[in-house]
């Protein structure tokens, strides 16, 4: 019977989750939704000397900005995800909450024989390692030390039972056989042949905190999840043969999952894997929301740096997969339609900062101008500036309507990346100038140019009716021609009267918006602040 694909983003809350770590996520996601299946998230906290306060609850938060909902495991409030059914047959999702599951697993390893108690305490094995460092060679826990070393094949029964009693730092260790060659096959590289005699004898289980390590939890938890694809970062390769075995082991051969290992995201020079400094260092974020850590350091993110959701999800899709024509620009809802893993590339995908600025500029001219209105808003009134409905405007009060608002962002959003540029771009459509650029002033205001920009401000100033861009524009150029003036000199110093600099939006553009009164109150402040 066909099973229902259901697949899984495994993170360990040890630290804010890296942009790798949600285009995992997001391919996971992707995978399990073009197939009506289910994304589950599931925390593996396992690793109590590596818990990071606050790294759950940011990796939630991070996917929900993503849009990137689990069908089942945590939620926001650190609860299970509610279904629609009221039934959760897979809870609970956090590896710390499901301890007594995974006891029994190991001793059925053991009594089976394919795993066995190793009694070594931790400096045992240190000083075991420091002796062969020192003939410069290294200590592997193997089928080629095992048979030396105190545990439960070397000991006698019953030793065995007495330590196992008596003591509280034992472990569950694998028996890795120590010559197969363990035959696997993966969605991305295809088939991958390694010889177990190179591996070794991990720990499975740890008497001392009675808690699996992330080998085993991971094993039980996928097949009790009924996991069909493990999709996840090429740095748990290695581990694979191990978890092969694992399922044989089991006895879970036929419900176990398909994997595929995701190549690196490389830094821009693509010399080595992005790092979670790479960011701070090289001027761009790496992760998708700011994070400050239990030690006050903060991390910038592509939210706080004014990323639109959308275009950081878009921009994690395209790093390593393609949809093998020239499209770029993809939802997440197209991205669930075009996704597929053969167009996963093998090798690491390069991450371009340019780039990432360029998708997010895309999904900037895609949105509403009311949309985009609303995104500007809080900046506007970080500046002091006050917004009301309608489309007055204010400048001595610093009051403007909605309206008006969303009329200055429609002229503008071509030119910007992120909406905090509006402020930049355009923040004497909302304050009237009140200093001139210096060089520009030099430049251009000069008095044969002047004279004939107050002359042309005059007669613009007395121009009947509301002014509309088209009519303005004809009506001005009109006027500068029959008159025969330089056009380009008499712009630039009327732009400088109202924008206060000889860059900015066409002047029938500005003097649409900011109206006739204000049109007239800024040429006259030039007039009295630069002299005629
Ligand atoms: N907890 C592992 C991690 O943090 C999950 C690896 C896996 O997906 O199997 O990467």
């Amino acid at each position: 019977m066909e099973r229902k694909t259901r697949v899984r983003f495994a993170p360990s809350p040890t630290g804010p989750l890296h942009m790798g770590g949600v285009r995992t996520a997001l391919y996971n996601y992707l995978f399990a939704k073009q197939r009506g299946g289910d994304f589950v998230l599931r925390i593996e906290d396992t690793d109590s000397h590596r818990f990071v306060p606050g790294a759950e609850a940011y990796i939630i938060q991070a996917l929900t900005w993503c849009g990137i909902r689990p069908d089942e495991g945590v939620d926001e409030n650190g609860q299970v995800v509610s279904v629609p059914s009221g039934r959760h047959p897979h809870a609970p999702y956090r590896q710390s909450e499901r301890k007594p599951i995974y006891r029994q697993y190991a001793e059925q390893l053991v009594r089976d024989g394919y795993a066995y108690y190793a009694f070594d305490s931790a400096e045992e094995l240190a000083a075991l390692r420091a002796e062969m460092e020192a003939k410069g060679q290294t200590f592997i826990y193997n089928h080629s030390t095992r048979e030396k070393l105190r545990n439960s094949l070397t000991l006698p029964a019953g030793e065995c039972a007495r330590l196992l009693e008596e003591t509280t730092d034992w472990t569950v260790r694998f028996k890795m056989p120590a010559d197969r060659i363990v035959k696997m096959d993966d969605m991305i590289r295809g088939h991958v042949e390694v010889n177990s005699g190179t591996l070794d004898d991990k720990v499975l289980w740890k008497r001392a905190d009675e808690l699996p390590t992330y080998h085993l939890a991971n094993i039980v938890d996928d097949h009790l999840m009924e996991i069909t694809e493990v999709i996840r970062g090429e740095e748990w390769l290695p581990s694979l043969p191990l978890h092969y075995l694992l399922y044989e082991a089991f006895g879970w051969q036929d419900t176990m999952p398909r994997f595929a290992h995701l190549s690196l995201l490389l830094k821009p020079d693509g010399k080595g894997k992005l790092s979670k400094r790479d960011g701070d260092k090289m001027g761009f974020p790496v992760f998708p929301l700011q994070w400050t850590s239990p030690e006050g350091e903060v991390s910038r993110g592509y939210r706080e740096d004014g990323y639109f959701p959308e275009a950081f999800v878009n921009l994690l899709a395209m790093l390593g997969w393609n949809p093998g024509d020239e499209r770029e620009l993809f939802t997440l809802d197209e991205l669930v339609e075009a996704f597929s893993i053969d167009r996963i590339v093998k090798s690491g995908a390069r991450f371009n900062p340019e780039k990432a600025k360029w998708y997010n500029k895309e999904y900037l001219r895609r949105r509403s101008p009311e949309q985009l209105a609303d995104d500007f808003i809080p900046i506007l009134e970080e500046k002091g500036i006050r917004v009301t409905e309608g489309d007055g405007k204010d400048f001595a009060g610093g009051c403007f309507g909605k309206e008006y608002v969303r009329k200055v962002v429609a002229l503008i959003q071509e030119r910007a990346t992120f909406v905090k540029d509006f402020w930049d771009i355009a923040s004497y459509l909302f304050v009237s100038p009140t200093e001139y650029v210096e060089k520009d002033a030099a430049k251009f205001w000069k008095a044969e140019n002047t004279a004939l920009a107050f002359e042309l401000a005059a007669h613009i100033g007395a121009m009947e009716g509301i002014w509309e861009k088209e009519s303005f524009e004809a009506d001005v150029e009109n006027y500068i021609k029959s008159r025969e003036w330089p056009m380009g000199k008499v712009m630039n110093c009327l732009r400088l009267a109202l924008v206060g600099a000889s860059s900015g939006l066409g002047i029938a553009d500005i003097a649409c918006l900011i109206g006739r009164e204000e049109f007239i109150r800024r040429v006259d402040r030039a007039r009295n602040t630069l002299g005629a």
